[in-house]
C-alpha cells in the first residue's frame, strides 16, 4: 500500500518511520522495513499500527544505516500477519511492493521446483528469490534486476535492497505509482508511494512513468530504459547521467 525509501545521511530509520506516517491514512493491516549498510540488513515487521513497529524499533540496537526501505501493506495475497508483512527477505535481499504480481504462481512453482525455499503467502515474495536466483548465477546485480522485472506481470511498485550491491536502491514502477526525489542535503535520493513524505525534504521530485525503473546510489541513478534517462528529467551536478 505504501512505499518509502531513502538514501542519505539523515537518521535513516526515522526517516522511513515518518515517511510510512504520512502515508498511514491510505490505510494498511502491518508495517515494516529494512535497513542496511556494509555488514548487514536490519529487518523490523509488526502486525497492526506503526506505533508497534515503532515499539520494535526502539527496543533494538540501531546501527548507523546507509539506506533503508519501508512499506505498509494492504494484504491482498496472504493474510495479513507479521510473516506476510514487508519487506520480504532472500538469503541477501530484501523487497518492498505495492500492487499484485499477477503471474506469482507460475514463478513460485518454478523456484521451488529449483529447491527455494518460500516462508510466506505473499506474491511478493517471488521478487527476491527470483533476483537472488539470477543474481547467483550471473553475478550481476542490475542485469539480475533487469531479468526479474521482465518477468513480473501486473500492476506493481518496487523497491529492492540487497548485500551484493551494498550502497543502491532498485527501483521499478508499472501501474502502481512511484516517486524518486534528489533531497535537499547532498548524496540524499529519496522514494515514496505518493508526494507526503517528501514535501519539505525534496528538490526535484519525479513522478515516474510506468516501465520505469533503476538503480539509485548516493552519486547517481542509472534508468534501466536506454530512452528514459536522468537527463530528461531536472538536472544537478550531483546525480551523473547515463
Ligand atoms: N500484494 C502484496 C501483498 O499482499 C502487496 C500489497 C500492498 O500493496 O500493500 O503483500
Amino acid at each position: 500500500c505504501g512505499i518509502v525509501g531513502y538514501i542519505g545521511k539523515k537518521d535513516t530509520t526515522k526517516f522511513i518511520l515518518e515517511g510510512l506516517r504520512e502515508l498511514e491514512y491510505r490505510g494498511y493491516d502491518s508495517a515494516g522495513m529494512a535497513l542496511l549498510n556494509d555488514e548487514k540488513i536490519d529487518v523490523f515487521k509488526a502486525l497492526g499500527k506503526l506505533v508497534n513497529l515503532e515499539d520494535k524499533i526502539k527496543k533494538a540496537t540501531l546501527g548507523d544505516y546507509t539506506l533503508g526501505i519501508g512499506h505498509t501493506r494492504w494484504a491482498t495475497h496472504g493474510k495479513p500477519t507479521e510473516l506476510n508483512a514487508h519487506p520480504h527477505l532472500g538469503e541477501y535481499s530484501y523487497v518492498v511492493h505495492n500492487g499484485i504480481i499477477e503471474n506469482y504462481k507460475e514463478i513460485k512453482d518454478e523456484l521451488i521446483e529449483k529447491g527455494v525455499k518460500f516462508i510466506s503467502q505473499t506474491d511478493t515474495e517471488v521478487i527476491v528469490h527470483l533476483f537472488e536466483n539470477y543474481n547467483n548465477k550471473i553475478n550481476d546485480t542490475a542485469q539480475a534486476f533487469k531479468n526479474t522485472i521482465s518477468r513480473l506481470k501486473g500492476a506493481f511498485s518496487i523497491l529492492l535492497i540487497s548485500k551484493a550491491a551494498p550502497n543502491k536502491i532498485f527501483f521499478f514502477k508499472n501501474g502502481s505509482p512511484l516517486i524518486v526525489a534528489r533531497g535537499k542535503e547532498e548524496g540524499e535520493v529519496m522514494f515514496a508511494s505518493s508526494d507526503a513524505p517528501l514535501i519539505g525534504l525534496a528538490d526535484d521530485v519525479v513522478y515516474l512513468e510506468d516501465q520505469v525503473g533503476g538503480i539509485a546510489s548516493a552519486s547517481s541513478i542509472e534508468f534501466l530504459n536506454d530512452n528514459y534517462s536522468w537527463s530528461r528529467l531536472p538536472t544537478s551536478k550531483q546525480f551523473a547521467q547515463k
